[in-house]
């Protein structure tokens, strides 16, 4: 099979600067062969962290996208040649590596607010699917499938229930090692996508799953690693080879580390990994680069078990490492332009991943039968059928004695070309060697004592021969039958394949048609859409029973107000009606064009019907070239080909579209989300506050991520740093204004409260001082947002 050898690529990406952060100093040099990137470590931070008297430091990449680069180039150079080569049969793998905040989810996945900051797996379904339909010499199959590991455990994002309010609610996925020592992942969902719409919608169902189970305890989006896969097998009609391909997607955990105790006299390289698993990964890759080693720990991890074939194997492998050049990030920063040079060192060896369909094997053979079969009636002029006829035996019989009688030596046994009949005769034979008397009675007694002795030893011989044979026979048999079971083993797990990749039910449907209805206005029916058209969110239906109270309803109408993200929807909200108008638009230019290429159809044919009508009634002028006709056909080849045009801006139109909702979907759930995480937090202050007036079983199911955002607010260091965390949105930074209110943290209750009625039952008086306490902070949020 082919094979390409090549060392795992290595590009690199600067995340552009925000506002109020410094610039670390960087140059980005196009040198031949490879482009070099030159940090220069400023002399404060020389001196302290980095105790190393070098100041400069410079490294190779394959290419360098500077801070401007923007997403469409990232992919036309990254990864359209891995999708490539993943459409051609070979593995591939593009993986984001750096520090959280560098831009990881960024470069993979995309920015949640514009169409044109949609990222490397979007754009990579888009140029496949693409790809697969303008090729009509093969049948291809996709799926996908999405995986996240967290503390070496691995999660199926792709779980269609939207039941998951905590990462532990997704099924499990477990690793599994075949004799052949290959990797299976057990539990981890296929699902097939036949188009680049199917596609998209399980990548935004895993996104949410994802989103949904992160806690600020968890803080999944930046601990985790998310490995997004397409799988492809493509096969040529009729033929029994099918090439299967598969092609990961990652986004890699948060590679921060932590500088060993003891300031001063460390070396970078010696600060460990926040995440363990990224730390098991750069021993594999310390590993590889290392000559001559044969053990490479690839199963210290469930990532590197994952992604060994990525790592030194069978795999095209692309790296982006992804920096935040800013002067607060420049150590990270060289931590992984550092990691980028160790990866770049690794030689992969991807082959054509070729395989025989066992089912198309056996379909095949059993027409290669028939086949011969027929042949062979042909050539000996007789129909066979599978058994000899009891007229034939006897005839045979007398064949085989006619001959050992025969004492000619150029006598022969001619029983014609029947594979039954040369058979029986040997059988008959070997009967007659075994048994001399009955089957030879007619023979003279006296000759037959002469040659007893003789008989006795050519017995003797035969018999060890035929034991020879025997134990061949059960060996072969034994052979056989470890095949079978290999092609069985083969069948049950391609079934096993088809039948996990049921099409998701609850995929949203993105028909044009379906979604042209206004956007709706009033802002207590939207509310109420949150909980049903969008997957149920498990918090909310678990305290209110699948319904906002009306007071948690307002409080959620005044805190989207607030909120960042509702003015992305809005955004999106106008640009998805620009959107609608220009579809509509184009459709009506692709009906009329229709109609006209129709109107050019019925106008030839009439022509030819009148000119046919001519040459009847005067065959001597026919004309064998009619110029109208012809100027006909030109101006209806015109017609299709502008059709075509509009039709292909017809069709990107609908997957940005479509794009353009699910992403304001996501932000929606995410604004929902984070008024969940703000509103348990509000109640769950209350209660801390009046801990012998409240006692709710469900409010005490987030006191842990209470705690952490507490945590984060007396360490509020990192906010212009991109080390992020869930806040690192400014549009939640925003809530965290309420929580960093002075007055708030002072522990008095609000005098108001206390004259409060309450109900005796315990939940409805929880409800009730929560949503008091709510209020009095929203008050308190709109008049500061009015000063
Ligand atoms: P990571 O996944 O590495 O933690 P993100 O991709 O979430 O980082 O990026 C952090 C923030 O920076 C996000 O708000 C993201 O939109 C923004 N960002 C990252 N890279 C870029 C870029 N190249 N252009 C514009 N914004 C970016
Ligand atoms: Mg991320």
């Amino acid at each position: 099979a082919a094979m390409v050898k090549e060392t795992i690529r290595v590009y690199a990406r600067v995340k552009p600067l925000r506002r109020r952060q410094q610039a670390g100093s960087y140059s980005v040099d196009d040198e031949e062969p490879l482009p070099s990137l030159e940090i220069t470590v400023p002399r404060d931070l020389a001196d302290g962290f980095i105790n190393n008297k070098r100041e400069i430091y410079k490294f190779k990449f394959q290419k360098i996208f500077d801070q401007e680069a923007k997403q469409d180039v990232l992919f036309d150079s990254i990864a359209k040649p891995v999708a490539e080569c993943v459409l051609a049969g070979y593995n591939g793998t593009i993986f984001a590596y750096g520090q959280t905040g560098s831009g990881k989810t960024f470069t993979i996945t995309g920015g949640a607010e514009r169409y044109s900051d949609r990222g490397i797996i979007p754009r990579t379904l888009s140029y496949i699917f693409d790809q697969l339909q303008k090729d009509s010499s093969k049948v291809y199959t996709t799926h996908v499938s999405y995986l996240e590991i967290y503390n070496e455990c691995g999660y199926d994002l792709l779980d269609p229930r939207h039941e998951a309010a905590r990462m532990e609610d997704l099924p499990k996925v477990t690793i599994m090692e075949d004799s052949d020592q290959n990797i299976h992942l057990k539990n981890l969902s296929l699902q097939q996508a036949t188009t680049e719409e199917e596609a998209l919608n399980l990548l935004f169902l895993g996104d949410t799953n994802r989103m949904i189970a992160e806690t600020p305890m968890n803080q999944a989006s930046s601990r985790s690693h998310c490995i997004f896969t397409i799988h492809i097998s493509s096969k040529e009609p009729g033929s029994a080879t099918i090439r299967r391909s598969k092609l990961h997607l990652v986004d890699l955990a948060g590679s921060e580390r932590v500088a060993k105790t003891g300031i001063g006299g460390h070396l970078l390289t010696e600060a460990k990994y926040i995440n363990l698993s990224l730390h098991y990964l750069e021993q594999v890759i310390i590993a590889l680069a290392e000559k001559n080693r044969s053990h490479i720990p690839y199963r210290n991890s469930m990532m590197t078990s994952v992604l060994r074939d990525s790592l030194g194997g069978n795999c095209m492998t692309t790296m982006i490492a992804t920096l935040a050049m800013d002067k607060r990030n420049i150590d990270e920063s060289i931590s992984t332009c550092r990691f980028a040079q160790r990866v770049a060192l690794i030689k992969n060896e991807a082959v054509l991943n070729e395989e025989i369909d066992p089912r198309l094997m056996i379909v095949q053979l059993k027409n290669e039968i028939q086949d011969l079969k027929d042949e062979l009636a042909l050539v000996t002029g007789k129909q066979r059928t599978s058994e000899l006829s009891q007229e034939e035996l006897l005839q045979l019989d007398e064949l085989v004695e006619t001959f050992l009688k025969d004492n000619d030596p150029d006598s022969s046994l001619d029983v014609g070309p029947d594979m039954r009949k040369i058979k029986y005769c040997f059988f008959h034979m070997k009967q007659i060697m075994n048994c001399p008397v009955t089957a030879d009675k007619k023979q003279d007694i006296s000759e037959q004592k002469n040659s007893n002795k003789e008989a006795g030893e050519e017995l003797e011989k035969l018999k060890g021969l035929l034991q020879q044979r025997d134990n061949e026979i059960n060996i072969l048999v034994a052979m056989l039958k470890q095949e079978k079971k290999k092609a069985q083993d083969a069948l049950l797990q391609l079934n096993a394949t088809s039948a996990g990749s049921k099409v998701l039910e609850q995929s949203p449907s993105m028909s044009l048609e379906e979604s042209q209805s206004p956007p709706r206005c009033s802002s207590q029916k939207e509310a109420k859409g949150f909980s049903s058209s969008v997957p149920r969110l498990p918090l909310l239906s678990r305290e209110t029973g699948g319904k906002m109270s009306l007071g948690c309803q307002e409080a959620f109408e005044v805190f989207k107000r607030d909120h960042a993200d509702s003015i992305t929807i809005e955004d999106n909200k106008h640009l998805l009606k620009q959107r609608f108008d220009e579809a509509k638009c184009l459709g009506e230019k692709l009906n009329e064009a229709r109609n006209k290429i129709n109107h050019l159809k019925r106008k030839i044919v009439q022509r030819q019907i009148q000119r046919a009508a001519l040459a009847v009634s005067n065959p001597s002028e026919e004309q064998m070239f009619d110029p109208v006709e012809d100027n006909l056909r030109i101006q209806m080849e015109e017609e299709k080909k502008s059709y075509k045009t509009v039709y292909s801006h017809f069709k990107g139109l609908k997957v940005e579209i479509e794009h353009l909702q699910l992403l304001m979907e996501k932000v929606k759930i995410k604004l929902l989300k984070d008024f969940e995480v703000w509103w348990s937090e509000e109640a769950k202050k209350f209660q801390q506050e009046k801990p012998e007036m409240v006692t709710s079983p469900n409010t005490g199911t987030v006191s842990p991520q209470f705690t952490r955002s507490s945590q984060h607010l007396s360490t509020n260091s990192s906010s212009d740093t991109t080390r992020d965390s869930p806040y690192e949105d400014p549009a939640v930074k925003n809530n965290l204004i309420t929580f960093n209110n002075p007055t708030l943290k002072t522990r008095t209750p609000p005098s108001s409260s206390t004259s409060v009625p309450l109900t005796g039952d315990s939940q409805a008086d929880a409800d009730i001082l929560a949503f008091i306490k709510a209020r009095q902070n929203i008050l308190q949020k709109i008049g500061k947002s009015c000063q």
